[in-house]
């Protein structure tokens, strides 16, 4: 992929992310590791739903500016921090979904039991960091500490971390997650006992190549 289908498609899902309410305002951000070791990701201080291919900024693995005529996110870190624990990954979305996020506020664990097959197909393990405030060492040390072994990161009362290989991978991992997390409120909302899928089967359904 060149590098202006690259941007291309970082608008393109940014916006994305935004219109479906995964972020509001300059929330969120999404990266992609590119073939020179660089990232380039998006900025600082933008509303999403305006964003453009000149926008974007490249940095290096320690967060330093190397192009770009804006400032990269103060969460670029957290980003850098998977990139060096994760040398399967290539890009990552970054979001604040509302209930992904209510289900942490509540202290709910909508995992500990699985009702939907693709939560188990798709999501695999998701992991989750403890909370810490946003855009510090903290905060990127939290979710170090757990992205070994996931590619959907939940953060205590902020947000989520998706990855993949790809910008589609990590976005259909943030709409899906949030879409499970949604029906988790729901039904418990409902007051009727939800019917989850038996432990043994979601390992099965864990371990069907995605
Ligand atoms: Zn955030």
């Amino acid at each position: 992929m060149t590098i202006h289908e690259i941007k291309k498609k970082i608008v393109q899902y940014t916006r994305l992310v935004q219109s479906r309410g995964y972020t509001v305002a300059s929330e969120g951000n999404i990266s992609v590791r590119l073939p020179d070791g660089y990232v380039m990701i998006t900025p600082t201080k933008i509303i999403k739903d305006f964003i453009t291919e000149d926008d974007l900024v490249v940095v290096d693995m320690d967060g330093n500016h190397v192009d770009g005529a804006r400032k990269a996110t103060t969460e670029r870190f957290t980003h850098l921090t998977i990139y060096k624990k994760r040398h399967d990954i290539d890009c990552i979305v970054h979001a604040h979904p509302v209930y992904t996020v209510l289900s942490t506020v509540i202290g709910t664990n909508p995992f500990e039991e699985i009702f939907i097959s693709e939560a188990a197909m798709f999501l695999k393990k998701v992991a989750f960091a403890k909370f810490a405030k946003p855009s510090t060492k903290e905060g990127a040390d939290a979710v170090r500490d757990v992205c070994g072994n996931s590619d959907v990161i939940v953060i205590d009362r902020h947000g989520s971390f998706t990855c993949g290989k790809d910008v589609e991978t990590a976005f259909s991992l943030l709409e899906i997650l949030e879409k499970y997390c949604k029906m988790y409120y729901l039904a418990s909302m409902s007051g009727k006992p939800i019917n989850f899928i038996d432990s043994s089967i979601v390992e099965e359904l864990r371990n069907v190549p995605y």
